[in-house]
């Protein structure tokens, strides 16, 4: 049975030493009870209280890490079905698949570890590389130092043979790749390699209980950090499982299936591969596989998956202060928007576009858009009066000419009152139709 935070608590040392990362035991205690921390962190547990704490304090979805040359890919650590529920904490990690026979590995890998997307000021990339052994462990060999030679993402090895395996990790110094895959033949062997390695080890079967009984067994041998592939083509069984693995792994506390999973959507049908991505970033792999990852199949798989593992607790922020946008002089006039990213963008992205000069004020509006902020009380005539003497914009500017935005149109008055030398203007509702409305009015 799963143990409060203050029974935890009352098993640990309590003297606030911090070595676990915590300032405090309990602070550590409440992680443990949330599933958000590991035991281990903590080195001064008695034996006898690890005994007891051991199955409360482990995570219901272990947390698996690749590793290569200072990148790190993490699956695992979640605690809920639902986002909406708390949140998602590690959002998959989307590898490439190249196969050892391919010609020109290193020009391929090398195009797809430069691709990055900048959304809303983040640079999206692919998380690695997989490659897949389908002729010799010469070739294979050859074909991972192929891919270091272009990238330093961690990768994943596919070969069922463990020889060619080995020769595979052999290749890899003081990497903790993800190894494919141990199934019922094969596993002793392979949980071998994973373990005289440091790699994860996935496993693979068509079942629930196939991969529970194979993952139990495995884990008897010493391996901990293990991946699960539900092996099957089908859309609405693959489903099926991967909810029945969650479910399992959060409700019931089912160990044998507490680990990440591992999906291969890949198809010839690149519009299929897409849909069958898409069904893994949401519902719930861990390390993603893909065969088609060229930026126009990447790009929208990197955008669903940053809005799914967004902590809806959180949105995402841009500071507060005044943007200059298209080198604006004393004259130009302020448009006025809140810190929430996705409103920001789109409001300087259009001011960008229109091709004239703007100062762009971004006021705190604790990261929410125009109209959730006002309706919540933190978008209003004072906050943005206050904003507009914090980032001092009357000593940049001489025209005095501050936008609102359409949605807040109510707000004149009341700024017309908070700043009274100030011509106040009601901009568009939409951001589309700013760069009309700057041509036209200002
Ligand atoms: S390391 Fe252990 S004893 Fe020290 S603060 Fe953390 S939980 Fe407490």
């Amino acid at each position: 049975m799963a143990l409060s935070g203050i029974q935890i608590y009352k098993l640990l040392p309590q003297t606030n030493c911090k070595d676990c990362g915590f300032p405090t035991c309990l602070a550590f205690a409440m992680k443990l009870a949330a599933k958000q921390a590991e035991l281990s962190a903590c080195p001064h547990v008695s034996d006898e209280a690890q005994t007891q704490l051991a199955a409360s304090a482990r995570p219901p979805v272990r947390l698996v890490t690749l590793k290569a040359n200072g990148n790190e890919v993490k699956a695992g650590n979640e605690t809920v079905l639902f986002r909406h529920e708390k949140t998602f904490y590690h959002k998959p990690g989307l590898f490439a698949r190249v196969r050892d026979d391919a010609s020109d590995i290193g020009t391929t890998i090398a195009a797809a570890d430069a691709y990055a997307v900048n959304y809303v000021g983040m640079d999206l990339t692919l998380d690695g590389f997989a490659v897949e052994s389908t002729v010799d462990a010469a070739a294979f060999e050859a074909a991972i130092g192929a891919v270091r030679s272009a990238s330093q993402r961690p990768l994943i090895l596919i070969s069922r043979d463990p020889a060619v395996m080995e020769a595979g990790l052999k290749a890899l110094d003081g990497e903790a790749p993800l190894i494919y895959g141990a199934d019922a033949d094969n596993w002793q062997a392979m949980a071998g390699l994973a373990k005289q390695y440091g790699a994860a080890l996935a496993v693979i079967a068509d079942s629930l209980d196939g991969l529970a009984e194979l993952a139990e067994q495995i884990a008897k041998t010493g391996v901990e950090n293990l991946v699960l592939h539900p092996a099957t083509e089908s859309l609405s069984k693959g489903l099926a499982l991967c909810t029945q693995i969650r479910r399992l792994a959060l409700k019931k506390n089912f160990q044998p299936l507490g680990y990440p999973i591992l999906a291969f959507p890949g198809h010839e049908d690149a519009g299929i591969e897409s849909v069958r991505a898409t069904q893994a970033i949401t519902k719930y792999a861990g390390f993603i596989v893909l065969d088609h990852y060229a930026p126009e199949y990447v790009y929208p798989l990197l955008v669903l998956r940053e809005n799914i593992y967004t902590d809806p607790q959180k949105p995402i922020q841009v500071q507060p202060g005044v943007y200059e946008i298209n080198d604006p002089k004393p004259e130009s006039p302020v448009m006025v928007t809140t810190n929430f990213s996705i409103t920001y963008f789109s409001v300087a992205n259009e001011v960008e576009g229109s091709g004239l000069p703007a100062w762009l004020l971004v006021t705190d509006a604790e990261g929410m858009s125009v109209l959730t902020a006002w309706a919540a009380g933190k978008f209003d005539a004072e906050r943005i009066a206050k904003s507009v003497k914090q980032f001092e914009l009357p000593d940049k500017v001489s025209k005095k000419v501050i936008v609102l935005p359409g949605h807040v149109a109510v707000l004149s008055g009341e700024l017309e009152e908070e700043l009274p030398d100030w011509e106040v203007r009601v901009g568009p509702r939409e951001a589309v139709d700013i760069p009309s409305f700057m041509k036209q009015a200002l």
